[in-house]
């Protein structure tokens, strides 16, 4: 948007995800008379370049986002967040409704099973930990937060993957951790799991394209995958 004009619209991306990226690039080149920005909850300490603005950190709940979206004169909200980031969602209804804003959810659908599939679908992290074999090789493919819940299987080898490293060594008694993000082919999660010897795959249910390289992977390898359903 040309510095010299009041935009005709602005539109705020709840992100932190690949498809949110997409989108905000689709929108800056479509409407150059729109501010378009992207809202990033600051997890990740180099995040990818992102087209349009970017603001960081939490809003403060509902009132806190309902009081940004008035304040920055925004005219549409976009919730284009992880299917699992529940918390923020449900702060973006609410304050919409208290700002008076349009709320428009984008979130993703869930994969559905394949045939070649072999998944022990579960409900909870909790069911996931209880549902590894014991002596599995597992690519625990979960976000920081959730891996000390599996800390008390020490008798399983995991292989975690994180985009930068954590700030304390991992609360898992036998483990490799590799960094770097999730290969974007089948073939690249292929050669991972087999690199490591994977028998198992834990996840959760996130859909979209990006985490469905391994789900494919496995799938080719004939690998159970414990499935944390939303
Ligand atoms: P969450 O539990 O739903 O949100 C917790 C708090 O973090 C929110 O109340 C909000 O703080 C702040 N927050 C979350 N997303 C934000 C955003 N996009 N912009 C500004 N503040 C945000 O969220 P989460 O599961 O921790 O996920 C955080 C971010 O990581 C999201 O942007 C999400 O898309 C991305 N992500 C999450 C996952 C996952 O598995 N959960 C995976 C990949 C990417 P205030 O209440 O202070 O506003």
């Amino acid at each position: 948007m040309p510095n010299d004009q009041q935009p005709t619209e602005t539109i705020l991306i709840l992100g932190g995800t690949k498809e949110a990226a997409n989108l905000a690039k689709e929108l800056v080149a479509a409407k150059p008379e729109a501010r378009i920005i992207t809202s990033l909850a600051g997890r990740t300490k180099e995040p990818a370049p992102l087209d349009g603005e970017v603001r960081t950190g939490g809003f403060g709940g509902i009132e806190g986002l309902a009081r940004y979206l008035h304040e920055t004169g925004v005219t549409r909200l976009i919730d284009a967040t992880h299917p699992f980031a529940r918390q923020i969602s449900a702060n973006a209804i609410e304050a919409a409704k208290l700002a008076g804003v349009p709320l428009d959810i984008r979130t993703r659908t869930p994969w559905a099973k394949q045939p070649g599939d072999n998944w022990i679908e579960v409900e909870t992290l909790e069911q996931a930990r209880d549902a590894i074999p014991p002596r599995a090789r597992v690519l625990l493919a979960l976000g920081s937060q959730h891996i000390g819940l599996f800390a008390t299987r020490d008798d399983v080898h995991f292989v975690v993957r994180m985009i930068d490293p954590p700030e304390q060594p991992l609360d898992l008694p036998d483990h490799a951790l590799i960094l770097g993000r999730p290969g974007d082919t089948p073939a690249v999660e292929t050669m991972l799991l087999i690199a490591h010897s994977i028998t198992h795959i834990v996840c959760r249910n996130s859909g979209g394209k990006t985490a469905y390289a391994k789900i494919e992977a496995a799938r080719e390898l004939g690998l159970p995958v414990v499935m944390v359903g939303r």
